[in-house]
Order: structure tokens, then C-alpha cells, then sequence
């Protein structure tokens, strides 16, 4: 097997110009570099015209371009596009994108596979098996870009895209490479997007949060809750389910005000296991008068013990919570028709490929 190169979207996009001039080139160059890298998303080195031959062949030497081979592509009725991607050492990750109401959702990954051990995540079946580099997570963004640029999703013409760190993975447990990620999406020189266009979702990752803390970009914050007993959550979220969610919740309203921004509790409904309404009440009292928001999202069903909460159930729920002030919202993951939830596309070619 060849050996592999580090990806050049590894790289800060404010790195490129000291390459270039290491390599004995002007330092212009590192702007050029950067328009094909990010701005025009090249996936060979022969699109790059505007660099000399030799420069190319060079960086191709020390380089790899493309991190991803598109595998997969599902569309599903409502308009969700659930993408497969090979990595080079043969590893399969998946990303989403996702209509909302007023703009395209772009969902992707941050591991191979994920270490939190969720009983009701598909991810979390196999474990983890390595962190995503941060040229792999911006390729991501660019490989769904590049297709509604030339497939539109139809109503969305030019309306842009949020990118949600919401596929596979635990991100704050890959703190690094998604950082880095985070600092090529918002850069000039990288993306251009606004920190408010991006969101991080973590299962509650104590030390994953005090750093998120320093991150420059006012990113977005959701916190996977989805049970209210210490007793529950360990259940259900084995790993995550050792730190007390106070301490969570604690650093989430700490990251709320440092950066203006109301952080989203999400709470996955399993019928019969924390659907309850007196799980309403304790949720209820874990939030109110603290700068979140609530989001129910009926469990997407995998397979296994577990079921999506009934709606009548969601509904009930709904308004326990706010029989106590706290609104919230029910959030309909869409694509179930294709597999599109949380790490069913990798399995389901899993499962295939050992019959
Ligand atoms: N590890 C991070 C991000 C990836 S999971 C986290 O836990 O937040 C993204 C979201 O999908 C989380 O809110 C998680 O609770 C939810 N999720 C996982 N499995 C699900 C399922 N089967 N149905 C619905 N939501 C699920």
C-alpha cells in the first residue's frame, strides 16, 4: 500500500504564503493556493493552471490533494442528501445535507466511528476508530458544496449553508483538527463563513468544553442531554454519562455568556426510557432561567431496543416542559426514508459487505 501524505487542507489557510515562499516562490502564491483549495475546491492538481508545473508536482510530492472518494449519494422525498465517503486508508465516514426553512444544513463528521458508546447512536456501534484530520472535516463542506452547486436542491437557489458537526464522531473529543477546521471555515482566506453559521453538538465532553471556552470563533453550542438522572444518562450515555450533567450545563451557561450566543439542549425521545413526564419536570428545572433552548428530537429507530417515542408522547412532553416556562421545539430529523440518521448509511454497507 503507498504511503499516505498529509492532506495540504491540513494546513491553516495563513500557512499556505510561508510555504510557497519556502519553496523558493513569491508569496502571492499562497493566495492562489488557497482560491483552489477552498474557494474552488480542486480535487487535482492539473485544475491548478495558474501555478507553475513544477510548484505542483512539488507540493504533489509532499501532498495529498483529495481526502475523500465520494462512494454513495442518497436523496431522499424531503430533499436530504446523505452522503458516503471513502477516507484513503479505506475507512467509510458519512455526511448529510439537510433542507431547513431558510437555508441548507450541512452535517458532517468529525471520527471514524465514535468512543462515547450512546445505546441509541449507530455511530457508537464498532467504537471509534480515528479522528478525522482537518483537511478530511473542511472536505466534507466542500465535496456537499460542490455537489448543490451543480445539482441545486430546489427552493434553495443561493441561500448558503450552516455546517452543524452533528455526523459521526464526538467533536470535542477530536478538539484539535476540528478547531482548525473551524479557523479555515471562518477565514478570508479559507471559507469566509460566519462563526454564527456553524454548530457544535457534543454529547457533554467536561474538558472538550473548557477549551471550546478559548476558541476564537463564536461558534454555536448544543448539548446532547437526553436523560435528567445521573442514573439515566449513564445508560444511555455510558462515557459522557460519568461527568455530572450540572457541570455540563454549568460550562454550557458559561459558554452562552462569554459569547452572546443561546446554547441548544438536545434531547433525543425513546419511548418508554426518558419520555416520561416527570423527566419533563427535571429537565424543566435543570434549564429554566439559564440562556438555552430546547430541541425534541424523536429517536431516529436503528435497530435494536429501542423505539421512537410515540408523537402523541413528544406532545405530552412538550407541554409538561411548559407547564414548568420552558419552551421548546420538536425537531423532525428528515431522511429517515434513506438511512440518513446518525450512522446508518456506514452500517447498513457494513452489514452488506459481511454477508
Ligand atoms: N457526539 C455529538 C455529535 C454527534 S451526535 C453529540 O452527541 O452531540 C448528534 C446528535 O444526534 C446528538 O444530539 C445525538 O443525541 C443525536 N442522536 C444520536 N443517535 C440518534 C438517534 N438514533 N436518533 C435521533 N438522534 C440521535
Amino acid at each position: 500500500m503507498p504511503t499516505r501524505k498529509p492532506l495540504l487542507r491540513d494546513l491553516a489557510p495563513d500557512a499556505l504564503p510561508t510555504l510557497m515562499t519556502a519553496a523558493g516562490e513569491p508569496a502571492y502564491r499562497g493566495g492562489q493556493l488557497a482560491d483552489w483549495l477552498f474557494r474552488r475546491s480542486a480535487v487535482a492538481w492539473d485544475e491548478m493552471t495558474n501555478l507553475p508545473r513544477k510548484l505542483r508536482t512539488s507540493l504533489a510530492e509532499r501532498y495529498d490533494l483529495a481526502g475523500l472518494a465520494p462512494v454513495e449519494r442518497q436523496v431522499s422525498t424531503g430533499g436530504t442528501r446523505k452522503y458516503l465517503f471513502h477516507l484513503a486508508d479505506g475507512h467509510a465516514i458519512e455526511s448529510v445535507v439537510i433542507p431547513m426553512e431558510s437555508h441548507l444544513t450541512f452535517c458532517i463528521s468529525s471520527q471514524v466511528g465514535c468512543a462515547m458508546a450512546c445505546s441509541f447512536c449507530a455511530t457508537a456501534r464498532g467504537g471509534l476508530v480515528r479522528n478525522l484530520s482537518r483537511g478530511e472535516i473542511v472536505e466534507q463542506a466542500l465535496r456537499l458544496a460542490a455537489d448543490i452547486d451543480s445539482e441545486p436542491v430546489p427552493g434553495y437557489g443561493d441561500r448558503g449553508y450552516n455546517i452543524v458537526f452533528m455526523g459521526m464522531g464526538e467533536p470535542l473529543d477530536n478538539y484539535d483538527e476540528v478547531a482548525g477546521a473551524i479557523e479555515t471555515f471562518t477565514v478570508e482566506d479559507g471559507l469566509g463563513m460566519s462563526a454564527r453559521r456553524i454548530q457544535i453538538s457534543t454529547s457533554g465532553h467536561a474538558d472538550g468544553l473548557k477549551r471550546l471556552l478559548t476558541l476564537p470563533q463564536p461558534v454555536g453550542l448544543t448539548l446532547s442531554v437526553n436523560g435528567c438522572t445521573q442514573e439515566l444518562r449513564r445508560k444511555l450515555m455510558p462515557v459522557p454519562g460519568r461527568t455530572p450533567l450540572k457541570e455540563i450545563l454549568d460550562l454550557g451557561e458559561r459558554y452562552a455568556r462569554a459569547k452572546r450566543r443561546t446554547v441548544t439542549i438536545a434531547y433525543v425521545m425513546i419511548d418508554g426510557v426518558n419520555d416520561a413526564d416527570d423527566q419533563a419536570l427535571l429537565l424543566a428545572d435543570l434549564v429554566r432561567n439559564r440562556p438555552f433552548k430546547v430541541n425534541l428530537i424523536p429517536m431516529n429507530a436503528i435497530g435494536g431496543r429501542f423505539r421512537p417515542s410515540p408523537p402523541r408522547r413528544l406532545l405530552a412532553f412538550q407541554a409538561a416542559l411548559a407547564g414548568r416556562g420552558v419552551r421548546s421545539f420538536v425537531r423532525i430529523s428528515g431522511g429517515d426514508d434513506i438511512d440518513a440518521a446518525c450512522g446508518q448509511l456506514r452500517n447498513r454497507r457494513r452489514e452488506k459487505k459481511s454477508r
